[in-house]
């Protein structure tokens, strides 16, 4: 990946993070990117302490005209973008389809669905400048099967997966492929916000893996970045779950 450039989104943190700091590994020039400009910074940091090169960017993958500022500085500082992993995304609070409130339901929505389309929205016609460009969007086993109590995050990744469906068809031909990852419950800030630590819930949802762990983002990175490399070169619109067997019971 020498020469390339690649966009991370909410690479602040977990899977954000470890995404990003494996494209540097790989020798593409990073742009981290997260709504918390520190977080950004500090994998920036990581990036620069094993000697590889990346900026940091504050965004809020909400906000249209923070993304448009994203892609054009990206454009300004390296003058292209080859690779876009948008991860960005939040849990939403527990409720049941009826006690989901409005607010939660925009949120997340906006952020995961709408945001992500945004992103591709930017970042496509900067790939299409030279003809090839990959995008991974961070979908989830959330995108695959239902899952009670957070009905705006289950429809937010099944919607990132038809998303991922509808751009991979459109530019197949320009050379741009567009896949999903679907990670199964993986050891970040979001998995302990979403189960506490040590309760009955965190081992149940540790069994329903097959593996009878959660993943690391390592394991989540390491799928985004071999889908962007031309390994998978004949590889577009799938989705992928990198979920230690959760799926295929
Ligand atoms: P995380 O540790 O919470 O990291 C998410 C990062 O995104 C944080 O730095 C967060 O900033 C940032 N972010 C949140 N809202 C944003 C926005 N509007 N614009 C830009 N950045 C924003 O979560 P993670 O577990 O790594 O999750 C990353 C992605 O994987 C998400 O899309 C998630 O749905 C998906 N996923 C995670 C799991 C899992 O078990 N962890 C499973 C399946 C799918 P703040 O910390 O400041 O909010």
């Amino acid at each position: 990946m020498k020469g390339k450039v690649a966009l991370v989104t909410g690479a602040g943190s977990g899977i954000g993070r470890a995404t990003a700091e494996l494209f540097a590994v790989h020798g593409a020039f990073v742009v981290v990117s997260d709504k918390n400009l520190e977080a950004a910074q500090e994998t920036l940091a990581l990036i620069k302490k094993s000697g590889e090169k990346g900026l940091a960017l504050e965004v809020d993958i909400s906000r249209e005209s923070q993304i448009k500022s994203l892609i054009k500085e990206t454009i300004n500082r390296v003058g292209q973008l080859n690779y876009a992993c948008n991860n960005a995304g939040i849990e939403g609070e527990q409720a049941f389809t009826p006690e989901c409130s409005i607010e939660n339901w925009s949120r997340v929505i906006d952020i995961n669905l709408r945001g992500t389309w945004l992103c591709m929205k930017y970042e496509i016609p900067e790939m299409l400048n030279h003809h090839d460009g990959a995008i991974v969007n961070i979908s989830s086993i959330a995108g695959l099967l239902g899952f009670a109590g957070i009905p705006a995050y289950v429809s937010s990744k099944h919607g990132i997966n038809g998303l991922t469906k509808t751009a991979a068809l459109e530019y197949a031909e320009q050379g741009i492929r567009v896949n999903s990852v679907c990670p199964g419950a993986i050891q970040t800030p979001m998995i302990d916000r979403f189960v506490e630590d040590q309760s009955q819930e965190r081992k149940d949802l540790m069994a329903a893996h097959p593996m009878g762990r959660f993943g690391r983002p390592e394991e989540v990175a390491e799928a985004v970045v071999w889908l962007c490399s031309d390994k998978a070169s004949f590889i577009t619109g799938q989705s992928l779950a990198v979920d230690g067997g959760y799926t295929i019971r």
